[in-house]
């Protein structure tokens, strides 16, 4: 089931991302588009001051005795300034931009660079506020020669201040936007992965029911494979040779099924660690006898490490199964003459450590990640052929996870193979 919590949670993050990229871009855009258009709008209205400035200033250069009465066309707003200069650098008239900005004002002018007509939006990092002007510079010809250059500007501070402050709350906007669709998301997701729940749950009853129904009858099978087994009347050879065939795969299929039904049954949660004071030294010493004729048979040397005697509170049935799993293994995938041995400590109070190293064939980086995957065997064939089928790590994990412990894996292609289970004490 966590599986699916899991893509609910991806489900919900990956939509969340979507829509925060998307409401960046956005406000990213609405933001451009409304500085352009503030800006074009200003610009515009710039420019045609200049030029109105530069056709009342052409007349009183003609007229100099106008010059002292020249308020009529001075700008009505206060944010507009403009000054005009000669060619040498002195100012003819002038309706001065405040006290406050004046000094950046002329600083800018001083460094003007940008060309006659264009407009140009300077900005002055203050110690008080951050100020902006946009200004334009227009030059005034007459027979060819520069007579005089018009500079008006126009504090836009408040508009770029304004600006910014509808920046900010369309962000704010976007975040409670965001906050919602991530939680509409979630919902959403979850309402999704309601059907695939449904027809996992089904398919899990199915495997649970279908593996608790065939246990009886390879229980039948097997003890009339035993029956005939025993049977002093079957002297033939093939039928001696059938009827071993016929053990080995029931074996092998019960050992299928029962491994099916604890998988199963690890999906639904059904299963429940019956702790117990378990001797798990002891309980290592067992399987290393259950497993001594397999490992003579390949001339494998089992031996046990560690402490005699390690009490603790654990499941004994389960536990014996994990150590059998592991042990099992390192015999299966261990060539003749190799050693696998069984360490059993307790590195602290209350915690204990497993491990089972084995000399054998290893695992590589890749597969290393995807054993403890059920059905997954690196050489399928050749787990088949020793009776493998691809649950036993699954199942160590399930009883490692139900103790509340980790079960790792070091391991080296053609050197060997250690599994460290941690547990709590
Ligand atoms: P199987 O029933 O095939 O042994 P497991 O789940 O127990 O399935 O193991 C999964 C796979 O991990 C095995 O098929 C094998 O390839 C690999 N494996 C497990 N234990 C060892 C080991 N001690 N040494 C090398 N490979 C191992």
């Amino acid at each position: 089931m966590n599986v699916f919590h899991q893509s609910r949670r991806k489900l919900t993050l990956y939509y969340s991302l979507i829509m925060a990229v998307f409401l960046v871009v956005l406000i990213f855009f609405v933001h451009q588009s409304m500085e352009w258009s503030m800006e074009s709008e200003q610009a515009r209205e710039l420019v045609e001051t200049a030029g109105r400035i530069a056709g009342g200033q052409e007349y009183l250069l003609q007229h100099p005795d106008l010059l002292e009465d020249a308020e009529d066309w001075r700008t009505s707003s206060d944010r507009l300034f403009f000054y005009v200069f000669d060619p040498d650098g002195e100012p003819i008239h002038f309706s001065r931009a405040s006290s406050q900005l004046e000094p950046f004002v002329l600083d800018v002018i001083s460094r003007w660079d940008t060309e006659a007509g264009e407009v140009a939006v300077m900005s002055d990092q203050g110690k008080r506020r951050h100020v902006r002007v946009m200004m334009t510079a227009q030059p005034m010809m007459e027979g060819g020669e520069q007579v005089a250059i018009v500079y008006v500007g126009k504090d836009v501070t408040a508009m770029y201040n304004g600006l910014e402050k509808a920046t900010y709350s369309l962000a704010a906007l976007a975040i409670l936007a965001l906050a919602v669709a991530a939680g509409v998301g979630h919902v959403l997701a979850g309402e999704a992965i309601v059907p695939l729940i449904e027809a996992y749950e089904k398919q899990r009853q199915f495997a649970a029911d279908a593996s608790h129904e065939l246990r009886t009858p390879l229980s039948v099978v097997m003890a009339s494979a035993d029956l005939l087994d025993n049977d002093p009347s079957i002297t033939s050879p093939f039928l001696k040779q059938v009827i071993s065939d016929v053990r080995d795969e029931v074996k092998k299929m019960t050992k299928l099924v029962s491994d099916l039904l604890f998988v199963a049954r690890s999906d639904n949660q059904a299963l429940k660690v019956k702790l117990s004071k378990v001797d798990l030294a002891a309980a290592a010493d067992q399987t290393i006898r259950l497993m001594q004729p397999l490992a003579d048979k390949k001339k494998i040397s089992l031996l046990r490490e560690g402490e005699a005697s390690l009490v603790a509170k654990l499941d004994e049935q389960k536990v014996k199964q994990l150590l059998l799993i592991l042990v099992d293994n390192a015999v299966k995938y261990t060539p003749e003459g190799g050693k696998v041995t069984v360490r059993v400590a307790s590195p602290a109070a209350g915690k204990i450590r497993l491990e089972t190293e084995d000399t054998g064939i290893g695992i590589s980086e890749t597969d290393k990640e995807r054993i403890f995957d059920r059905f997954f065997r690196v050489d399928k064939a050749r787990s088949r052929e020793m009776g493998g089928n691809g649950l036993g790590l699954a199942i160590a994990q399930e009883i490692v996870n139900l103790h509340g412990g980790s079960i790792n894996v070091e391991s080296e292609l053609g050197k060997g193979t250690k599994f460290i289970v941690t547990l709590k004490g």
